[in-house]
């Protein structure tokens, strides 16, 4: 039989999650009479914080959030930032807080990200969010990694039963996907930079994801025949060609389903965001 393949469209799967979106937001918006909010904080000159900072507050206003960003300057003390957090805290049109990353060295990320509470951390990244997560009851989860399972969803690839392999065991990624693909009824193995022999351990999986930030150091004969790969590394070559963590050369042959990058993972990032803010502002206004 011949070998079918299916490319997980992550830009057309956003776009769907959005349009539902802006439905639950015009609903949300007349049971309480005001939009759901999203402010962004962010501190210092970037050039790649400023432009994912840019993308959200444009996806949010178009589907009828209100979104504010804080700029900081990168020299700001970290007692003003708490008071700047305390603030957005504080005010009860605000619901969800993004406190955008990498924060300048002098800046103590995780007591800043510890202030943000439970049914504000739209990121999911506060010790409480990620303790909800691991123990199956999780509010709102890390978006890239949440993006990965809605995409999967999307194309009814089920899970369960599936030996999974995540490459990567960041904060952000590596361990809240492996989270939730427990929680999913998958069987987990995390790689790393120190695991030995990863590529046995690739050609047993049935589901890769790939967060090695290792610009396409995986290939197609890594994987297992019909295995599906998610890659969620994003890089720019000197070329400005933007590629993943893997070389999709031949992978069509190989994978029964792929994310393409760009247009797999990256797009799905921002609409977890927008739907983290929604339900987490429906969940602290019904309370
Ligand atoms: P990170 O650098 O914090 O973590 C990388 C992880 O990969 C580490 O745990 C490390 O142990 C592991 N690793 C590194 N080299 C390896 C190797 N050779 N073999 C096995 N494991 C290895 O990165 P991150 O923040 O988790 O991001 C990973 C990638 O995903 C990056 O390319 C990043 O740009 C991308 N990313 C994309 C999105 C998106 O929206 N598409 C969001 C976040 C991150």
């Amino acid at each position: 039989m011949p070998h079918s393949f299916l490319k997980l469209d992550g830009k057309q799967v956003s776009e769907h999650v959005m349009t539902e979106l802006k439905s639950s937001v015009v609903q949300f918006t007349q049971n309480w009479k005001r939009p759901p909010g999203l402010d962004v904080v962010l501190v210092g000159e970037n050039p790649a914080s400023q432009i994912y900072v840019g993308h959200k507050e444009k996806a949010a206003l178009k589907l009828g959030f209100t979104s504010n960003i804080h700029r900081l300057p990168s020299k700001v003390t970290q007692k003003e930032l708490e008071s700047k957090i305390l603030s957005l805290v504080m005010n009860d049109q605000v619901d969800g807080i993004l406190l955008q990353m990498p924060l300048p060295t002098h800046l103590d990320s995780q007591k800043l990200i510890e202030m943000i509470p439970f049914e504000k951390d739209v990121d999911g990244f506060s010790e409480k969010s990620v303790g909800a997560l691991c123990l199956g009851r999780p509010k709102a989860v890390a978006c890239t990694p949440a993006g990965v399972m809605e995409l999967l969803k999307f194309y009814q690839i089920n899970v369960t039963g599936l030996n999974a392999v995540v490459v990567g065991r960041s904060s952000i990624v590596g361990k809240p996907m492996a989270m939730l693909l427990i929680n999913a009824g998958a069987t987990v193995t995390v790689c790393h930079s120190k695991t030995v022999n990863l590529k046995s351990h690739l050609k047993s999986a049935d589901l890769v994801v790939v967060a090695a930030g290792q610009p396409e150091f995986l290939h197609a004969d890594n994987f297992k025949q019909n295995a599906v790969v998610i890659d969620v590394g994003i890089h720019r070559t000197s070329s400005q060609k933007i590629v993943g963590d893997v070389n999709p050369v031949g992978l069509e042959l190989v994978a029964k389903a792929a994310t393409p990058v760009p247009g797999g993972v990256g797009p799905m990032t921002i609409a977890m965001l927008l739907s983290n803010t929604l339900m987490l502002a429906k969940y602290r206004m019904e309370k």
